[in-house]
């Protein structure tokens, strides 16, 4: 099957063996009966497995190209599994610029337990192997990173892990499987905030991890189980849901988002803008090689460099709605030094290009005219 295809029918039974329904019934229920001790149709108690949740992880792998997926309660509590992986003493290397969550919950949950993380630069990747020695066991990559939107080399952080033989795992969430497949560019597990673009519509907090390798999944769902985290069959289904438009929603993504990173550009009031697919991206030449197409995902600055102009600008926005998460069909504007960042010191956030008037869009797949419209009022 060819990705859109996929999106739609992979890994699915395309009818119910019950009653025939097209659409995965919702098993709205934590226990199943068993004929005898050990008599039961493979699913026993639905925190091990239930079959709205087995679906969707049937998707999640076809639409990553793995063998294996698993949905958890959230895109942390999928973090949280794979850093579950590792022992007191393992270290970590990842990047600078990473999701506050993802940062927050390996400084301040598992730095406790003993396990120590480099948050390093990695948009040169050849910088990476400076950090790793013989406890090194993971590295922890996001490309694009939010919401400076730096593109790491996921083929050149695959080769140096391949020759320590450590894991490389991908937070997939910005991309999607439908602009990038970080298995296929030699990723060992993909990971998602599928509250994101795969859900799609700002409705449910969701994540999920997809492996090719047999042991290592096999180790993810023990911890899957045996930690819990998982999310229930209502929001299983509607991520399942969610999936099945996501080739038709990203593609109108990138469509807006390519037509808004040209008005920001050429408008007067505008410093920069940070958008992969502009070809005065620093990195936009990875970018070309390992994504599809470049994504709704936009960050600007305002000439001067006043947070009060920023400010000024997210709350003008009319249909842009000022909220922190992205991806959904609707469009969302956030300003990251007074939201998402504002517990990063500012010297250490300007480091990384947090500046005070820095304005994060999730473009969403309205009318692209009408988006343009109301930027260009917000910012009149
Ligand atoms: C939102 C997000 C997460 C965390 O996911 P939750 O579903 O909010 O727990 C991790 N990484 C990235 C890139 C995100 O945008």
């Amino acid at each position: 099957m060819k990705f859109n295809t996929k999106t739609i029918h992979g890994g699915q039974h395309n009818v119910d063996p019950a009653y025939g329904s097209v659409m995965p019934p919702i098993y709205q229920t934590s226990t199943y009966s068993q004929s005898t001790p050990g008599g039961h149709k493979g699913f026993e108690y639905s925190r091990t497995r239930n079959p709205t949740r087995t679906a969707l992880q049937n998707s999640l792998a076809s639409i990553e190209n793995g063998k294996h997926g698993l949905a958890f309660g959230s895109g942390l509590a999928a973090i949280d599994a794979v850093i579950k992986l590792l022992q007191p003493g393992d270290e970590v290397v990842s990047t600078n610029d990473l999701y506050g969550g993802s940062y927050r919950l390996f400084k301040n949950v598992f730095e406790k337990f003993g396990i120590k993380f480099h948050f390093i630069g990695m948009q040169d990747a050849s910088k990476i192997e400076n950090y790793i020695n013989e406890n090194t066991k993971l590295l922890w990559v996001e490309t694009p990173t939010n919401p400076m939107m730096n593109i790491i080399d996921i083929k050149a952080c695959s080769s140096i892990a391949k020759s320590h033989n450590i894991l490389l795992a991908v937070d997939n969430t910005f991309a999607t499987p439908y602009l990038q497949q970080p298995l296929d560019l030699g990723a060992d597990i993909v990971m998602h905030s599928a509250t994101k673009y795969l859900g799609g519509h700002s409705d449910v907090v969701m994540g999920a991890l997809i492996v090719n390798d047999n042991e290592l999944a096999e180790k993810l769902y023990f911890i899957q189980n045996a930690s819990g985290a998982v999310c229930g069959p209502q929001d299983s289904f509607l991520v399942l849901r969610g999936i099945k438009t996501l080739h038709i929603r990203i593609q109108r993504h990138c469509e807006n988002g390519k037509a808004i990173a040209n008005f920001l550009t050429s408008h007067p009031k505008i410093e920069k803008v940070y958008w992969p697919g502009l070809p005065t991206h620093p990195n936009h030449d990875i970018a070309k090689q390992q994504m599809n197409d470049f994504g709704g995902m936009i960050s600007f600055t305002t000439k001067g460099n006043l947070m009060a102009d920023a400010i000024k600008v997210v709350e003008n926005l009319k249909i842009f709605t000022l909220a922190e998460s992205l991806g959904g069909v609707e469009s969302l504007a956030g300003h990251p030094a007074s939201m998402t960042q504002a517990s990063i010191p500012k010297e250490e956030r300007e480091k990384t290009g947090v500046v005070d008037s820095l304005i994060r869009l999730s473009v969403g797949i309205e009318d692209v005219d009408d988006l343009i419209e109301d930027l260009k009022q917000a910012l009149g």
